[in-house]
């Protein structure tokens, strides 16, 4: 799994991550939760390794990924990213998109590729051109695409955002699917309370660069540790 130990970061002076220490198994999806500005995306550019951590350090299945003054970058961490603007490849069709982090002398290329684009539903569109796709074909291929290389961490940042509603469920929901199959830790920023609950095995409630609560989906819900957590799921029901 992975584990963040005492994860801290500044920005000219100022810490915007304030000693973060969570753990996430293999298979589990950890939501990171919070208002525009808590830091929940420079936690996950820490982990991802975009950025040098002021302190602390990102550990996944055993290995040093990031201490300070020494970082392992992110294409040699075996972590797939899904991000909203981390756009496919305009210039390779669907497969190729695929295949892109697969080495091209590996027999079992094709099937793999193949295998993936059934699992998120596209084996149909194996020869189509990124520009031919809906954004929600364009965000399953991505899926696709992230996970061909068999990454042991899944970093996922708002990747719904640029869906409408309708369609914006949908791919929520296949991709939760996709990602349990796939058994991968997973860790996915959120500013939405509700995609939280309806993906997160557990959830992680952050304000102005502390995780003020972690637990599951439930707990959160039904016992917040402080009146701003409470606040942050009360526009539901
Ligand atoms: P949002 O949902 O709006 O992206 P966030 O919770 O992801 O918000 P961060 O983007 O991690 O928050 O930002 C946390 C704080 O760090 C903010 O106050 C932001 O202004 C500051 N910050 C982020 N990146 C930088 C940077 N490169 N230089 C200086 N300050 C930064």
């Amino acid at each position: 799994g992975l584990s963040l130990l005492g994860l801290h970061h500044v920005f000219d002076g100022i810490p915007v991550v304030h000693d973060v220490t969570v753990h996430v198994a293999p298979g589990e999806i950890l939501c990171l939760l919070g208002p525009s500005g808590c830091g929940k995306t420079t936690t996950l550019r820490l982990i991802a390794g975009l950025e040098p951590p002021s302190g602390g350090r990102v550990v996944l299945n055993g290995r040093q990924l990031s201490r300070p003054g020494s970082i392992i970058p992110p294409e040699r961490r075996g972590v797939g990213f899904l991000f909203q603007d981390f756009a496919l490849f305009p210039h390779l069709n669907v497969a190729d998109n695929v295949g892109f982090g697969l080495s091209k002398s590996d027999p079992a290329r094709a099937h793999k590729i193949q295998s993936l684009l059934q699992q998120v539903g596209m084996a149909s569109h194996s020869m189509a051109w990124p520009h031919q796709l809906s954004g929600g074909q364009q965000q399953r291929v991505a899926l696709a695409r992230a996970l061909a290389p068999e990454p042991g961490l899944m970093l996922l940042d708002e990747p719904f955002s640029g869906l409408d509603k309708r369609l914006r469920d949908q791919v929520r929901d296949e991709t939760l699917r996709v990602l349990k199959e796939s058994n991968v830790c997973t860790v996915m920023v959120t500013h939405d309370p509700e995609e939280a609950l309806l993906m997160a095995d557990r959830i992680a409630i952050m304000q102005a660069g502390h995780v003020v609560q972690i637990g599951t989906p439930t707990e959160l819900y039904d016992t917040p540790a402080t009146p701003f957590v409470a606040a942050f799921f009360g526009d539901i029901n």
